[in-house]
Protein backbone atom coordinates (compact mmCIF):
# COMPACT_ATOMS: atom_id res chain seq x y z
CA UNK A 1 0.00 0.00 0.00
CA UNK A 2 1.16 3.42 -0.68
CA UNK A 3 1.17 5.19 2.47
CA UNK A 4 3.47 7.78 4.12
CA UNK A 5 3.12 6.32 7.45
CA UNK A 6 3.25 2.78 6.63
CA UNK A 7 6.33 3.47 4.93
CA UNK A 8 8.21 5.99 8.10
CA UNK A 9 6.25 3.30 10.57
CA UNK A 10 8.97 0.32 8.38
CA UNK A 11 11.61 2.69 8.26
CA UNK A 12 11.18 2.84 4.26
CA UNK A 13 10.93 6.68 5.03
CA UNK A 14 12.96 8.11 7.80
CA UNK A 15 11.82 9.81 10.44
CA UNK A 16 13.59 11.28 14.10
CA UNK A 17 11.90 8.53 16.17
CA UNK A 18 10.59 9.51 19.22
CA UNK A 19 9.17 5.89 20.93
CA UNK A 20 8.88 2.57 19.29
CA UNK A 21 7.11 -0.78 20.30
CA UNK A 22 5.52 -3.85 18.19
CA UNK A 23 2.27 -1.89 17.49
CA UNK A 24 3.16 1.90 18.05
CA UNK A 25 5.77 4.14 16.33
CA UNK A 26 6.21 8.44 17.67
CA UNK A 27 8.06 10.19 15.56
CA UNK A 28 8.75 14.20 15.52
CA UNK A 29 6.54 16.28 12.80
CA UNK A 30 8.51 17.26 9.67
CA UNK A 31 6.50 20.59 9.90
CA UNK A 32 6.42 21.30 14.10
CA UNK A 33 3.28 23.50 15.19
CA UNK A 34 4.66 23.76 18.78
CA UNK A 35 8.15 22.82 20.37
CA UNK A 36 6.83 19.55 20.85
CA UNK A 37 5.30 18.39 17.90
CA UNK A 38 4.85 14.25 17.91
CA UNK A 39 3.29 11.94 15.89
CA UNK A 40 2.02 8.62 17.74
CA UNK A 41 0.88 6.04 14.96
CA UNK A 42 -0.06 2.51 14.72
CA UNK A 43 2.58 0.37 12.84
CA UNK A 44 -0.74 -1.46 11.11
CA UNK A 45 -2.49 0.72 8.86
CA UNK A 46 -5.62 1.97 9.94
CA UNK A 47 -7.15 4.72 7.85
CA UNK A 48 -8.42 7.19 10.93
CA UNK A 49 -11.18 6.98 13.70
CA UNK A 50 -13.38 5.87 11.47
CA UNK A 51 -12.17 2.73 10.79
CA UNK A 52 -11.88 1.84 14.65
CA UNK A 53 -13.67 -1.22 15.37
CA UNK A 54 -13.70 -4.11 17.48
CA UNK A 55 -11.19 -6.19 16.22
CA UNK A 56 -8.39 -3.19 16.30
CA UNK A 57 -9.34 -0.75 19.18
CA UNK A 58 -7.49 -2.16 21.51
CA UNK A 59 -4.96 -0.19 19.75
CA UNK A 60 -6.08 3.30 20.94
CA UNK A 61 -5.89 2.21 24.49
CA UNK A 62 -2.33 1.50 23.80
CA UNK A 63 -1.74 4.64 22.15
CA UNK A 64 -2.60 6.81 25.11
CA UNK A 65 -0.73 4.64 27.70
CA UNK A 66 2.47 5.38 25.05
CA UNK A 67 1.32 9.32 25.12
CA UNK A 68 1.34 9.15 28.84
CA UNK A 69 4.93 8.14 28.66
CA UNK A 70 6.14 10.06 26.23
CA UNK A 71 4.28 13.69 27.68
CA UNK A 72 6.58 12.79 30.41
CA UNK A 73 9.50 11.88 28.60
CA UNK A 74 8.92 15.65 26.43
CA UNK A 75 8.89 16.70 29.72
CA UNK A 76 5.47 18.15 29.18
CA UNK A 77 3.18 16.48 31.12
CA UNK A 78 2.54 18.68 33.97
CA UNK A 79 2.44 22.47 32.16
CA UNK A 80 -0.10 20.48 29.76
CA UNK A 81 -0.06 19.37 26.20
CA UNK A 82 -2.97 18.80 23.70
CA UNK A 83 -3.71 15.51 21.66
CA UNK A 84 -5.59 15.87 18.65
CA UNK A 85 -6.52 13.57 15.33
CA UNK A 86 -8.01 15.15 12.04
CA UNK A 87 -10.91 12.55 10.82
CA UNK A 88 -11.54 13.38 6.76
CA UNK A 89 -10.98 16.11 4.65
CA UNK A 90 -12.76 18.96 6.03
CA UNK A 91 -10.76 18.38 9.61
CA UNK A 92 -7.65 18.85 7.61
CA UNK A 93 -6.38 15.46 7.58
CA UNK A 94 -3.64 14.93 4.73
CA UNK A 95 -2.32 11.69 5.52
CA UNK A 96 -4.82 8.76 5.53
CA UNK A 97 -3.31 6.61 8.08
CA UNK A 98 -4.39 7.22 11.95
CA UNK A 99 -2.17 9.76 13.46
CA UNK A 100 -2.39 11.36 16.70
CA UNK A 101 -0.66 14.65 17.18
CA UNK A 102 1.01 14.99 20.50
CA UNK A 103 1.29 19.05 20.66
CA UNK A 104 2.83 21.05 24.12
CA UNK A 105 5.94 23.37 25.20
CA UNK A 106 3.28 26.32 24.64
CA UNK A 107 -0.08 28.00 25.44
CA UNK A 108 -2.30 26.47 23.20
CA UNK A 109 -5.56 27.93 21.91
CA UNK A 110 -9.09 27.19 22.17
CA UNK A 111 -11.30 26.24 19.71
CA UNK A 112 -8.79 25.20 16.99
CA UNK A 113 -9.12 26.90 13.78
P1 LIG B 1 -2.78 15.69 9.33
O1 LIG B 1 -2.83 16.99 8.58
O2 LIG B 1 -3.08 14.53 8.41
O3 LIG B 1 -3.59 15.65 10.58
O4 LIG B 1 -1.30 15.56 9.82
C1 LIG B 1 -0.26 15.08 9.03
C2 LIG B 1 1.02 15.56 9.65
O5 LIG B 1 2.08 14.83 9.11
C3 LIG B 1 1.31 17.06 9.40
O6 LIG B 1 1.44 17.73 10.64
C4 LIG B 1 2.61 17.02 8.61
O7 LIG B 1 3.49 18.08 8.94
C5 LIG B 1 3.19 15.67 8.96
N1 LIG B 1 4.01 15.09 7.91
C6 LIG B 1 3.70 15.02 6.58
N2 LIG B 1 4.68 14.39 5.90
C7 LIG B 1 5.62 14.06 6.84
C8 LIG B 1 6.89 13.38 6.74
O8 LIG B 1 7.33 12.96 5.68
N3 LIG B 1 7.58 13.23 7.89
C9 LIG B 1 7.12 13.69 9.10
N4 LIG B 1 7.90 13.47 10.17
N5 LIG B 1 5.94 14.31 9.23
C10 LIG B 1 5.20 14.49 8.10
ZN1 LIG C 1 -0.56 3.43 6.41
Amino acid sequence: MDCLFCKIANGEIPSTKVYEDDLVYAFRDIEPQAPVHVLIIPKKHITSVNDINHENCSIVGHIFKVAAQIAKSEGIAEDGYRIVTNIGDLAGQTVKHLHYHMLGGRSLQWPPG
